[in-house]
């Protein structure tokens, strides 16, 4: 199939629990990963985050966009509903990145996880019954065999 560019690619909704908050992604992620740190474990409330990465401004708000708490910095940080709390995306990469918490995709990506990443990190209470991958830290989808325990922040 011909590579099909992000401004004519299909779009996903998503939104958070309350509603306040809608966007609109296109179905045209870099990569998707499971990630198992205790940031993404903290910001979710669950065992590990499934993500997907791509370029920020494939990402549009439809609604909301005043509603958004930030934690973090302008060029990184997770980007929750203000009201209901939900983790909606996380602005990674020095800002040119959007990581988008697939929890809140109201439509079926073409992408699915590859791999669990920061499995170091891993709950005890949680064991990994795929097949996927396990990286003991960081790895880019693009490059597994690079795959490197990586000090600093997690995605
Ligand atoms: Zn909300
Ligand atoms: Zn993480």
């Amino acid at each position: 199939m011909p590579s099909v560019g992000e401004a004519s690619a299909r779009q996903l909704a998503g939104r958070c629990l309350c509603g306040s908050v809608r966007y609109a992604v296109a179905d045209a992620f870099d990569y998707c990963l499971n990630c198992h740190c205790g940031n993404c474990r903290r910001t979710t409330g669950s065992a590990f985050k499934p993500f997907a990465g791509i370029a920020r401004d494939a990402l549009r708000l439809l609604e909301g966009e005043d509603q958004l708490l930030v934690f973090g910095e302008p060029d990184g940080h997770d980007a929750h509903c203000a009201k209901c709390g939900s983790l909606l995306f996380s602005v990674v990469r020095d800002g040119a990145f959007v990581h988008v918490a697939l929890g809140t995709l109201q439509d079926d990506p073409t992408i699915r996880p590859t791999a669990h990443i920061f499995v170091g990190s891993k709950a005890p209470w949680f064991t990994i019954a795929d097949d996927l991958p396990q990286y003991e830290g960081h790895v880019t989808a693009h490059d597994p065999a690079s795959a490197q325990p990586r000090a600093g922040r997690a995605p």
